[in-house]
């Protein structure tokens, strides 16, 4: 039913549709959530608009906006939030819908500052990579847009603290099913917690699962924060940007000084003996 070139008509019964599933799984309540899609050849957005139960939306109701999130058409006003896709829109042309959500079980992580970055489950380690946390940001301001620059180009999934789910694909059939992905992954990880023997993909195997993704073309997460092994073997913490600041204890600062020592000492004394 879904068609990745979406002209107006048939994006504005997609959205319907999709909103009337985030409301019987339970993913929204009231008027919560957003969906947005690009419009084919046009530099416009379609955009549920803001103060309606999504669930039942009907054609019409939606709200055609331009690139920068400004209406052009439509009796309703787009939703407040419509910055976050806008800014997703704008990083990832890659990226035809954008679907926004508050499902209990993600949002309950997200609530909790816990990211779904345990390799748990290989499927989603495929799909997603991780589902990264991306910091609290107050809902109709810039601050959410801000909250998730960082992460959209490297993730198709992403929590947002405090306040709900993000997911965005090539289109809304895309987009729609990370989000079920996301909520369902959630719901696995809470009960492989609390079974209390939670025992994440070894490194090796999250390798290969990245590598079949990357041959997949799919987006390249930050190994970092997917607990991706590093070149070395290791598994780092944190996003990989240059730019980061980061929090050592003293203790962590002397031991990493100490294991850089030993580290370039058996180079020089390995070099040594393979030149003799
Ligand atoms: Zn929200």
């Amino acid at each position: 039913m879904f068609d990745i070139k979406m002209n107006e008509q048939a994006a504005r019964h997609m959205i319907v549709e999709v909103g009337r599933r985030l409301y019987e799984r339970g993913y929204i309540a009231a008027a919560d959530g957003n969906i947005s899609v690009r419009l084919e050849g046009r530099r416009q957005l379609l955009a549920t608009p803001t103060g309606v139960c999504k669930g039942f939306l009907k054609p019409e109701m939606l709200v055609i906006v331009d690139e920068e999130g400004r209406k052009l058409q439509g009796d309703l006003n787009p939703s407040s939030e419509l910055a976050m896709h806008v800014t997703i829109y704008r990083l990832r042309p890659d990226v035809n819908a954008v679907v926004h959500a508050h499902p209990p079980v993600g949002t309950g992580f997200a609530a909790s500052g816990i990211p779904l970055t345990k390799p748990l489950v290989s499927e989603v380690v495929l799909t997603l990579g991780c589902i990264p946390l991306a910091e609290y940001g107050t809902p109709t301001t810039e601050e959410l847009a801000q909250a998730i620059t960082p992460y959209v180009p490297h993730y198709d999934a992403l929590l947002l603290a405090n306040h709900g789910a993000l997911t965005y694909g090539a289109d809304l059939e895309d987009a729609y099913f990370k989000m079920e992905t996301l909520e369902h992954f959630a719901r696995i990880a809470l009960v492989a917690h609390l079974l209390g023997q939670e025992r994440p993909l070894p490194p090796e195997a999250v390798s290969k699962l990245f590598q079949i993704r990357q041959r997949a073309g799919r987006t390249s997460p930050t190994p970092s924060l997917c607990q991706v092994p590093t070149p070395s073997g290791r598994a780092t913490e944190g996003p990989a940007n240059a730019n980061d600041r980061i929090t050592l204890t003293r203790r962590q600062l002397v031991d990493l000084i100490a294991e850089s020592i030993e580290a370039t000492l058996a180079a020089l004394i390995d070099e040594n003996r393979s030149s003799t």
